[in-house]
Order: structure tokens, then C-alpha cells, then sequence
């Protein structure tokens, strides 16, 4: 790797726990050195049994468990979750479960300033971000604010044993895009593209050894330590393209977060990949690939993940609609982004048909 003539790189203090078990044995022990005393245990429903556990580990030290996290984080959701943590006095929150109950701890962390810590059971990566998000009316709002970034993040990967198969294969490429768009951001540096390729490296090996054997808990714990590396990659870098267009897609049109991510993505990188031939390389290595936009295509495929638009739901006239908000908003992509090129990546990933790796029209 060339060592870049000129970048910046910023630390958040943020401790990782990493092990079997973690969710009960570490848990308490975090909110114990954050000197937390009266926390609200969040999830959403499936994840409520886990959030029980954890309400059970951390004894005295919990004032409730509230169940009622939804996807990108409802404002009606966000607002009770807030009076429920000022009624009970909560000097602290955990989140347990995927981006969406990690979502409304943030919610509350972005309203109350209570400290929040996270215990991730999907690959999304929002544990590692000072990244927040809320849905009014339809239209989803994001802004970073170092206040919800989780002050403890306790990674166990026995929770993410009962992660159904398909929901793992999109939730770890979901993982992978934050790493592709980290390798060519503006704000990229040498120690954030190293844990991008450890984390493609990492995720792109255990998602065939889980999807064959869903309880290899080696292979569960190499997803999510893959997982943290990209969600490191996401917290620390500007997304570009990849993500600008989810966002639309599943705000606007609705479509569900990580199935999209995983779609679009082999689509966007090889509209992108003339432009970023470092973040290619880094990535042909991490993946042991020639052509990286197949290799994900393939990868997808074989583990069964939806690979068009129109599989999701999306109709072929709301290319068009999804193709210029896209268009016109401002980001930084490696490629210029015009309504065409737009066009181009959202059509192909619409039919799902092999990505062109000689790039998209621009
Ligand atoms: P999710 O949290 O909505 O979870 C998806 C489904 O999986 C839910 O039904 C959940 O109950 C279930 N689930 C989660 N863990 C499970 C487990 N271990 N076993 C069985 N079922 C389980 O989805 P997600 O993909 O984790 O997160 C998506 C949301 O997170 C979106 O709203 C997205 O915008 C947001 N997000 C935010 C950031 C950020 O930095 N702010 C980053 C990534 C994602």
C-alpha cells in the first residue's frame, strides 16, 4: 500500500468488548466503569427476550426494558422512548439488538445526553457511529452528533447465533458496502482502508461458513468482528454514492435496509471503479478477486441473497424518480454523479443482471 501524502485521522473514546458470552458477563461490568446505576434496557420486539437477560444481568442497575424499537427510528417512537427514560430516571441507556434498537438508544442519547452503550445482534454497523437517524412523515433525517456514539460496545457473538441465514448474508454485505465506500472516501486514511480490508477479508470468509452452518460459532464471531471493523470504517469516513442511493430507496420508497445495501452495491462499485483503482485493489486483495463488483454479485447469489430491485418490490417507473432526487443531492463519490450515470447503476441493479465491470455509463 502507497502511504497517502496528506490525511487526518480522529479517535473516538469508545471501548470494545469482544467475546462469547459478553452479552450477560460484560454488560454489567461496562455500565460498572461508565458509572451508570439506572439504565433502560431498549430493543425491539423479537429482541426482547435477549434485552430480558441483560435487564436480569444488570440487576438493581436496570429501570426497565422498553420493547418498542422499529426500523429508521419512527419520531412517535423516538418521543416516547424519551419520556420513558425521564420518568424512570435513567442515567444511562443499552441498546440491544440490530440498527434499529441501537437507532432509538441514539434517539434518546441525542434528546437526553445519556450516555448509551450497545449490544449489536446484526451486522449493521450503528454501534460504531456517531451517526443518528429519525423518520418524520416519511422523510428520514441523519446528522452525526458525538453524543450518540456509544460509549461501550459489547460484542457477543452468541447473540448473533439465531440471526436467520438470509438476514445474516444482507446484514454482513450491508457491513461490506460501509468498507468499499470508506476505501475511496474523501476523508480516507491508512489505518481506516487497513481495517476495510481486514473487515471485507474477515466478513466475505465467514458468510459462506455461517450460511452453511448458521450455528459455527468460529464462523459467527469472524462475521462480527468483520462487522466492527466496517462499522469503524462507517463511523470514521464521508459514505458516497452507495449509500446516498439506499438511503432514497429505503426512505422514499421503502425498501428494506440491508437486502438494498446488498443489491445495489456490486452495481455502484462498478460504476465507481474506474475512478478508485487503490480502493479496487485493496479490495481485489481482501476478497481474492479479479473483478471485485462480480465477486460480490457472486457471493450474494450463492448465498441465496435477493439480487434486483425489482425482487424488493421496487417498480420500474420509480427508477427514474429515485435516479434524480439521487442526482441532485451534494456528495462526495470518487465518479461525478449525473442523473444518467444514476440512471445507469439503479437500472442495472432494477434487473440484477452481472455487473458491468467496465463501468456504468457516467
Ligand atoms: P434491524 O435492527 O431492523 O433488524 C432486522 C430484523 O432482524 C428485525 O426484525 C430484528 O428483530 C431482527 N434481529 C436482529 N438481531 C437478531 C438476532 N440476533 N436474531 C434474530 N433476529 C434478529 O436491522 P439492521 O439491518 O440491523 O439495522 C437497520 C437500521 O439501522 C436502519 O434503520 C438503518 O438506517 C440503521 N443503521 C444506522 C446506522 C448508523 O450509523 N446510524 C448504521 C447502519 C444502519
Amino acid at each position: 500500500m502507497t502511504v497517502p501524502a496528506d490525511f487526518s485521522y480522529e479517535t473516538r473514546p469508545v471501548r470494545v468488548v469482544f467475546r462469547p458470552g459478553a452479552v450477560v458477563t460484560a454488560t454489567p461490568d461496562e455500565a460498572g466503569r461508565l458509572g451508570l446505576r439506572r439504565l433502560l434496557v431498549v430493543c425491539g420486539g423479537r429482541g426482547e427476550p435477549t434485552a430480558r437477560t441483560v435487564a436480569q444481568a444488570l440487576g438493581d442497575a436496570c429501570v426497565g426494558v422498553h420493547a418498542e424499537a422499529r426500523m429508521h427510528v419512527p419520531a412517535d417512537v423516538a418521543d416516547r422512548a424519551v419520556d420513558v427514560a425521564r420518568a424512570a430516571g435513567a442515567d444511562g441507556c443499552v441498546a440491544v439488538g440490530g440498527g434499529s434498537a441501537i437507532g432509538l438508544g441514539k434517539a434518546i442519547a441525542l434528546r437526553t445526553r445519556l450516555p448509551l452503550i450497545a449490544v449489536p445482534s446484526t451486522y449493521s454497523g450503528s454501534e460504531m457511529t456517531p451517526v443518528w437517524g429519525l423518520t418524520d412523515h416519511g422523510v428520514k433525517r441523519t446528522g452525526r452528533d458525538p453524543v450518540v456514539q456509544p460509549r461501550s460496545v459489547v460484542y457477543d457473538p452468541e447473540l448473533t447465533l439465531s440471526l436467520p441465514v438470509p438476514l445474516t448474508v444482507t446484514s454482513g454485505i450491508n457491513a461490506v458496502a460501509h468498507a468499499v465506500e470508506a476505501l475511496y472516501a474523501p476523508d480516507a486514511s491508512p489505518l481506516i482502508s487497513l481495517m476495510a480490508q481486514e473487515g471485507v477479508r474477515a466478513m466475505a470468509g465467514a458468510l459462506p461458513s455461517v450460511a452453511a452452518d448458521p450455528g459455527d460459532l468460529d464462523a459467527r464471531g469472524r462475521a462480527l468482528y468483520g462487522a466492527w471493523l466496517c462499522g469503524a470504517c462507517l463511523g470514521a469516513t464521508t459514505m458516497g454514492l452507495h449509500h446516498k442511493l439506499c438511503h432514497v430507496l429505503g426512505g422514499t420508497f421503502g425498501l428494506p435496509h440491508a437486502p438494498t445495501h446488498t443489491v445495489v452495491l456490486p452495481y455502484v462499485l462498478a460504476h465507481n471503479a474506474p475512478a478508485a483503482p487503490a480502493a479496487v485493489a485493496a479490495l481485489s486483495g481482501a476478497l481474492g478477486a479479479q473483478d471485485v463488483p462480480r465477486a460480490l454479485w457472486e457471493l450474494a447469489g450463492r448465498l441465496g441473497a435477493p439480487r434486483s430491485l425489482a425482487e424488493l418490490g421496487l417498480e420500474r417507473e420509480d427508477l427514474a424518480v429515485a435516479a434524480a432526487q439521487v442526482a441532485g443531492l451534494p456528495y462526495a463519490n470518487p465518479r461525478p454523479v449525473t442523473a444518467d450515470g444514476v440512471l445507469g447503476v439503479l437500472t442495472a441493479a432494477y434487473e440484477g443482471r452481472e455487473p458491468d465491470s467496465a463501468g456504468a455509463p457516467g
